[in-house]
């Protein structure tokens, strides 16, 4: 083929993707829009409950509440993250804002646009929007508490290197996950054994944070209760060089926390 011809059949083969993008993209949207409105009002109706109902059961008293915006999270442009379409919601600390994905906001009602947007994102678990609610929350009872004890005044504070990422994520997803109190957590995370011990070292080790923070933050917070944790969690990070050893922040965390031995 000549270069010409060849440049020409990329644009060609560009506009054609371009445009069953756009195709999908309208036929996914007709089909959530329903969802979104009607999942957009059963939150602004109801998130006060659900949140009381948390406090409740949780032993808990949030400082404040975030900002709440239904749309996408993206701080700019530069800031595009694919992966932000696949999340329920997303709290960002720096303005204290709660962002519901309006490409995935539903009502806890299962209706029939709801399962059709639902098949087309490839979702196939059943996600509860008041845990989703539970679970952001938490993320934003952690911020609070971090801003009340911390120094620096942020969580999860200066973080340089990936695999301190990763250690965060498993902190912060395990506080989050434990603070789900409407679907039965053991069920959400079964099928996973006891706390691994992960390689810090290795860059591609990218350990699900969700189920080994919930079982990492679980015992603990049955045996001292959400915000005895929580603020040890933040004045304690879990650091990258626990990663090899999660049972052993967990009998550390256990060892302070009844006294027995000072604060590191
Ligand atoms: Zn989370």
């Amino acid at each position: 083929m000549k270069p010409q011809r060849l440049v020409n059949g990329f644009k060609w083969l560009n506009i054609v993707f371009l445009g069953f993008a756009a195709i999908c993209s309208s036929l996914y949207w007709s089909f959530q829009y329903p969802n979104y409105r009607d999942g957009r009002k059963y939150l602004e109706n109801n998130v006060q409950r659900i949140v009381e109902n948390q406090e409740q059961k949780l032993h808990i008293k949030h400082a404040g509440m975030p900002k709440v915006s239904y749309t996408l999270f993206f701080p700019s442009i530069l800031d595009f993250r694919p992966q932000a379409l696949t999340y329920d919601a997303e709290y960002d600390w720096k303005t204290n804002t709660l962002y519901f994905n309006p490409l995935r906001i539903r009502t806890p009602q299962e209706t029939l646009t709801n399962k059709v947007a639902r098949t087309m994102m490839g979702i196939d678990e059943d996600v509860n929007i008041d845990c989703v609610v539970e679970h952001e929350f938490g993320h934003v009872y952690a911020d609070f508490t971090s801003e009340r004890l911390r120094t620096e005044n942020i969580w999860p504070g200066n973080i340089k290197r990936f695999t301190d990422n990763i250690a965060y994520n498993i902190a912060s997803e395990g506080m989050a996950e434990n603070s789900v109190v409407s679907c039965d957590n053991d069920e959400r995370h079964k099928g996973f054994g006891k706390l691994p011990n992960l390689n810090p070292s290795l860059f591609d080790d990218r350990p699900n944070p969700y189920s080994i923070g919930y079982h990492l933050v679980q015992p603990l917070v049955k045996e001292f209760g959400l915000q005895r944790i929580v603020e040890y969690i933040v004045q304690h990070p879990l650091q990258r060089e626990d990663l090899a050893n999660l049972t052993a922040y967990q009998a550390q965390a256990k060892r302070v926390l009844n006294g027995l031995i000072q604060s590191r």
